[in-house]
């Protein structure tokens, strides 16, 4: 099934608990703090389901269509269908929205190409791809325990239960689990959540180890969101970024949960809750979206840093065009990262393609190490123009101010209203509670960095490596260790 725009807004009528503090909100859809954001999503439910583009983001198998991000490449041409999808669906934001769609649905997708390693319930997560696939599912997911759930003992000491997600409970026909998870991000525009575990679990961590996908609008499920951007941005002259891309964070909290056998993934098993990520190419499948999502959102960087530049004449100052340069090798580096994936794609699992891991990861590392630099860039560029003009575009609706702003904040480059504009675009992108927020996501929303950089030294072919050492050594020694002439 391809859903269309409005028949994702009408699945998101579901009951579903979401809070904005004390705030029942009663449909994500029409609601001040989410429903333009709910329309971006919609807006890329329709780009997939556009007639027109059809063999591009589609495709088929066995009569049914499906969108292109639940393909599991066999070729490098569908590793390319899967990266152009990505490419379009964070076009919709300019690579704004973390979460969309394509995200966890290619976690899974790639789960499916190796479902053995989920053992005895292989044949449920085969069931949940197909479920997903059939009905364009939109998951979010929560796979990090809360910071509380640190320190066990202060919670223990007081009877209490720790406050991570666990199962507390089984049943003839399922679990029933409690317990709060982070950090899910567009759940609330989301059809279910996919709760898992993706850093490692202690041995003795079985409850804990629970993976399992729940409607968001289970009963004893409540999303509690992070304060709303959206209502902050009102006027999308103003914030036209939060006015449109702020797709939420939530944390999930689970009270007597029940969850069907069949949506269980793994159960009392600590060590399989983190191999399915990488023990199937999930992580290579979500993060190259992740990649190219980045890649996008660095052109919106580059453009808005060049076009200030512009606006104040100083792109022709030759220190600036330098700057503009190391900008767009940066930007260059990374979308080269991205192709080598499909360049040198693996054959894994048998009789599939997957992008390639390390370059993935190595991109992955790029990305959280390098975007605070370019913002800092981009903020280095705009100078003090964020702060020079009026408070709001309401001058130009009063005939006096209006007449004295069109002729003193124009710059022989550009119009005031036009350099207005632009300057809150960069602020939005750079310096609002928004651009704080992507700060922050773009640190941590793969683990934080020491979790990444473990993933790039777990995949590095170190033999090779030391063999690289061990040969060159070999090829020399010290004097005298040689046999001396005349020995015998
Ligand atoms: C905006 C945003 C969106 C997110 N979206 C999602 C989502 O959709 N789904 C989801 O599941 N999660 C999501 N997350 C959660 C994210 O995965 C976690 O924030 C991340 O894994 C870090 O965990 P933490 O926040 O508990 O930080 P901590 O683990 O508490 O880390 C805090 C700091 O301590 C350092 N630190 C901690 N332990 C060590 C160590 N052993 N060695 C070295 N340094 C250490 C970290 O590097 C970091 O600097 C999101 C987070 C953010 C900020």
């Amino acid at each position: 099934m391809i859903k269309s725009g409005a028949q994702h807004l009408e699945s998101l009528r579901d009951g579903r608990t979401v809070y904005i503090g004390r705030e029942k909100v009663t449909d994500v859809t029409t609601h001040p703090a989410f429903r333009h954001a709910a329309q971006t999503i919609a807006d890329i439910y329709d780009l997939k389901a556009d007639p027109a583009r059809r063999d591009q983001f589609t495709f088929e198998e066995d009569g049914e269509r499906y969108s292109m991000y639940f393909r599991r490449a066999r070729t490098r041409a569908d590793l390319e269908a899967r990266m152009g999808l990505h490419r379009a669906i964070a076009g919709v934001s300019h690579g704004l929205i973390g979460r969309s769609p394509d995200h966890v649905t290619s976690f899974v997708t790639g789960m499916s190409t190796a479902p053995e390693v989920f053992g005895e319930r292989a044949d449920n997560l085969l069931r949940y791809y197909e479920h997903m696939r059939r009905n364009d599912i939109y998951a979010a997911y929560a796979v990090i325990p809360p910071q509380a759930a640190r320190n066990p003992e202060f919670y223990q000491k007081q009877n209490m239960a720790i406050p991570t997600l666990r199962v507390v409970r089984e049943e003839a026909d399922g679990v029933v689990i409690s317990g709060m998870k982070m950090l899910a991000t567009g759940a609330v525009f989301a059809n279910e959540i996919w709760i898992g575990n993706l850093i490692p679990l202690a041995p003795t961590q079985l409850a804990e180890s629970i993976t399992c996908a729940l409607p968001c609008n289970a009963p004893g499920l409540s999303l509690w969101a992070r304060k709303p951007l959206e209502p902050q941005a009102p006027i999308e002259f103003e914030n036209p970024l939060a006015y449109r891309f702020d797709e939420s964070d939530s944390m999930v909290m689970c009270e007597d949960v029940f969850v069907p056998w069949d949506r269980v993934f793994v159960h009392n098993d600590a060590v399989l809750a983190r191999d399915i990520y990488i023990k199937t190419p999930a992580h290579c499948y979500g993060n190259h979206q992740s990649n190219v999502r980045f890649h996008t959102k660095m052109q919106l960087l580059v453009g808005v840093a060049s076009r200030i530049t512009q606006a104040s004449g100083a792109d022709q100052i030759p220190a600036v065009r330098e700057t503009l340069g190391r900008l767009a090798a940066l930007e260059a580096t990374l979308g080269g990262m991205i192709a080598g994936q499909i360049q040198d794609a693996e054959s894994w699992p048998a009789g599939h393609m997957t992008f390639n891991r390390r370059y993935m990861y190595a991109a992955l590392n790029w990305c959280t190490e390098n975007h605070s630099m370019l913002i800092d860039c981009v903020r280095e560029l705009c100078g003090g123009g964020v702060f020079q003009m009026p408070a709001d575009i309401s001058v130009m609706q009063d005939a006096d101010l209006r007449e004295k702003f069109e002729t003193f904040w124009q710059t022989p480059q550009m119009g005031a209203v036009a350099r207005m504009k632009l300057f809150k675009l960069a602020w939005d992108l750079v310096g609002t509670e928004f651009a704080g927020r992507h700060q922050q996501y773009e640190k941590f929303y793969a683990g934080a960095s020491f979790i990444i950089r473990n993933h790039n030294f777990r995949e590095a072919p170190w033999a090779h490596f030391h063999q690289v050492v061990d040969d060159l050594m070999a090829s020399y020694d010290h004097p005298g260790a040689e046999p001396a002439a005349g020995a015998d």
